[in-house]
């Protein structure tokens, strides 16, 4: 599809005003159409278009990306069929970064327009159509000469003397006519007729009982300082708000909106999924009447409305997970990103975007202020701080002058034999017995959910594992069931060895239900809540569980890594983190930041009230650097240790990653498909002088699943605009065999 004029045709180019147009689906690049005059005053750069396509001219839908006046040779270019959307849906800075998103991530332009574009503002959810009725100036001066039999003249006198648009339902009831006169009178063009799209959605925003600010205390009035002169200068800047937990970094932030509301613009602030907790929304409520509040159990209807209240500029603060950085606000004065280490933030489907990366773009081409806050910064945001790149601050104190909780590490290798058979040491089950008797409550943590964790024959030592990614099964109490925490596959839990028939078959290893388990036989009377993707399917449990344990009912909440975060109460005196060294043995360059953020975030919850509180950890690793800093509250320490080793080995933050996976029936396509690849990239890095380091091709770590083999190549250079277009080269020409299925991931927070 070529639309350049050969060199005898220049003569016959004229100028006409030309739409590019990206369609989601089919060809990656954009088309040229010429817009009909007709069409010209609602083709918008920014709304979708319906547009003749290939052979045979089938109408299809695009995106227009861009609309100007061009040279061309009109008899070469087709015309726009119709413009789809009344409204724009993107404006020219999200046209801007959804092409930026393009070309960073390597994907496609029309897949990360849909993803920025929700599909329920797509769909238009929760309109319809309506036709409006109203008298043309020259009806209305001729109206008394008009020659109409009686009801179509009356219902016309009516619709005049009204002075608004009536639905033809509505004009004949006003009329006391059938619809007969009305379609009579629209046949003869005697009245106007417009049909709009309204909406039929709305829902109550009941105010929360406003609350004061409070009044800051010095770290915190400093943190708000810098933010605002930020603020005030209304150019872009990045903030790194590094508080400890309990150090009141919300309250900073919503000072912050104040003034950014107080100008006249809109904040928008992201959260972790697991923390839009009706705490979150009261606490942003209480101080702003007017928020959008975007979570993932909002239906199609609602998001449309939310979406449109955004896009009209009437809501000045927008709280939402990692897609709310799309937010269609007309005047964006901030974003915020609370808990910016956390790695909800990354989108592991394509595009596979960063919302911190996003962010930063936006935040940069809008001129606004862009907040990070965390009390374990990702090394990525504190490197540049060090590098000078975004503004440190610092809040290394708790509110009220409460102490940091004490953090102990059990040695598991020293206190086995207290153990017995259970997951609590001595040590533990002493600290939660004083803790009941003061009336205190408590968290404990363990990152693994179900009951056993794997099932082994003793006899021939069989694992019984998931046929479809060999990984080992767990074993959950409720119906008995044997399941795949990667896949989901289930069975019935086996009796006897599969292999050898021993009926002696052995469920090993802890997860969250045993945990309960056992507190349940050794705290009788003791309520007990567990919290865990099992136990949190239905809508709506999450917050019921939360207010039990707020209330003071249930004295143990006992989780995995969802209840880590955010959660604020005071009564809570003891953490115990039952094994601190699950996430610590990944094969992941990040599985040690990912222990430290992990201790550091659950040692949070406790101690934030007047009765203080202490954190219990057991490990078989006291000594690892990441458990040890944690144990300290030191972030610096543990930074200090990891950055040259991130350097040396050339990890992020030092040098750019991409990473390649492929997945197949066999384990050989992959592979080979991928040494292929690396071979053509390093002639490519020849060619664009690119210092290429590459690991791998390899099994990934989760060597098989649903029944596929998976490799992966890892790419490292310092220099990533190269790298990017390097891995771009390649895959442009490469032909992938139809058996193997292969993904890019820019800047991978998962190995
Ligand atoms: P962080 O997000 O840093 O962990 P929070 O913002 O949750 O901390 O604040 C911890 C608690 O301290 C909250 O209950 C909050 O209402 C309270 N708080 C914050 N700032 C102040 C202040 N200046 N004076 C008194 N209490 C405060
Ligand atoms: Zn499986």
């Amino acid at each position: 599809f070529n639309t350049a004029p050969a060199p005898w045709e220049v003569d016959d180019l004229v100028s006409h005003v030309v739409a590019k147009i990206v369609f989601s689906t089919g060809p990656q690049q954009p088309f040229d159409y010429l817009v009909p005059e007709n069409l010209a005053p609602v083709a918008v750069a920014g709304r979708r278009m319906r547009v003749p396509f290939g052979r045979g001219d089938r109408l299809v839908q695009g995106y227009c990306v861009e609309v100007g006046a061009k040279q061309v040779l009109p008899n070469k270019l087709k015309s726009i069929h119709e413009v789809v959307d009344d409204v724009t849906l993107l404006s020219r800075t999200m046209l801007g970064l959804t092409r930026w998103m393009a070309e960073y991530y390597l994907c496609p332009w029309g897949q990360v327009l849909e993803a920025v574009v929700p599909a329920a503002v797509r769909g238009n959810a929760g309109t319809r159509e309506v036709t409006l009725l109203t008298v043309p100036r020259e009806t209305a001066m001729q109206l008394a000469t008009l020659k109409l039999p009686p009801k179509q003249h009356a219902a016309l006198t009516i619709l005049a003397a009204a002075g608004k648009a009536f639905t033809p339902p509505e004009l004949a009831q006003a009329a006391g006519c059938t619809l007969a006169p009305i379609m009579a009178l629209r046949k003869k063009k005697l009245v106007h007729v417009e049909v709009r799209r309204v909406s039929f959605a709305h829902f109550d925003d009941t105010p929360a009982e406003a609350e004061p600010s409070k009044q800051l205390n010095e770290d915190q009035a400093a943190a708000l300082k810098t933010i605002l002169h930020a603020v005030d200068e209304e150019r872009h800047q990045t903030v790194l708000l590094h508080g400890v937990t309990g150090s009141g970094k919300t309250e900073v932030y919503l000072q912050a909106i104040d003034r950014v509301v107080a100008a006249g613009k809109q904040a928008i602030v992201l959260v972790p999924e697991i923390s839009l907790t009706p705490q979150t929304k009261q606490r942003f409520r209480a101080r702003f009447s007017q928020i959008a509040l975007l979570h993932s159990h909002m239906n199609d209807v609602e998001r449309h409305w939310q979406w449109k209240r955004i896009a009209s500029g009437h809501i000045p603060v927008v709280v939402g997970a990692r897609s709310a950085i799309f937010a269609p606000t007309p005047r964006l004065g901030m974003i915020i990103l609370d808990e910016e280490h956390d790695s909800s933030f990354k989108q592991d489907s394509s595009p596979r975007y960063h919302a911190r990366d996003v962010a930063a773009w936006r935040a940069e081409s809008e001129n606004a202020p862009l907040i990070l806050g965390s009390a374990t910064p990702s090394l990525e945001s504190w490197r540049q701080t060090q590098t000078g790149a975004i503004t440190l601050v610092s809040m290394p104190r708790r509110v009220n002058n409460y102490p940091l909780p004490d953090v102990k590490t059990v040695d598991l290798r020293v206190d086995r034999k207290s153990i017995g058979r259970g997951a609590i040491s001595r040590p533990l089950y002493q600290a939660m017995r004083r803790t009941i008797e003061e009336d205190g409550q408590m968290i404990l943590l363990l990152n693994r959910r179900g009951y056993a964790t794997h099932i082994q024959c003793p006899a021939c030592g069989e694992k019984v594992v998931c046929p479809e990614c060999e990984i080992a099964l767990t074993h959950h109490l409720a119906d008995n069931m044997a399941i795949c925490h990667y896949c989901d596959y289930r069975q019935a839990a086996p009796k006897s060895c599969p292999s050898c028939g021993f009926t002696g078959i052995h469920f090993f290893g802890y997860g969250t239900q045993k945990l309960e388990a056992e507190v349940k036989a050794r705290f009788p009377g003791v309520e007990c809540l567990r919290m865990d993707s099992d136990t949190m399917k239905k809508p709506g449990s999450h917050e019921a569980a939360l207010e039990r344990f707020r209330c003071g009912d249930a004295k143990i909440l006992v989780g995995t890594q969802m209840i880590a975060k955010g959660l604020d109460f005071p009564n809570v005196t003891l953490v115990g983190v039952i094994n601190a060294d699950t996430a610590l043995h990944f094969p992941d360059v990040r599985a040690g930041e990912r222990t430290f953020q992990l201790i550091t975030q659950v040692a949070g919850r406790t101690g934030r009230g007047h009765k203080g509180g202490q954190v219990l950890v057991q490990t078989l690793s006291p000594d690892h650097p990441a458990i040890e800093a944690a144990a300290r509250h030191d972030y610096t320490l543990f930074a200090g240790r990891e950055l040259p080793f991130r350097e040396k080995f050339l990890f992020s933050p030092f040098a750019k990653m991409v990473r390649l996976v492929a997945r197949g029936e066999t384990a050989a396509a992959p592979e080979a498909f991928l040494d292929e690849f690396a071979k053509q990239l390093q002639k490519v890095a020849i060619q664009l002088e690119l210092e290429l380091h590459l690991q791998g091709p390899a099994a990934a770590p989760i060597e098989k699943l649903r029944g596929q083999y998976r490799f992966h190549l890892l790419l490292k250079s310092l220099d990533g605009e190269k790298l990017r277009k390097a891995v771009q080269m390649v895959a442009v020409k490469t032909k992938s065999p139809d058996e193997v299925i292969w993904t890019i991931d820019v800047d991978p927070v998962d190995m």
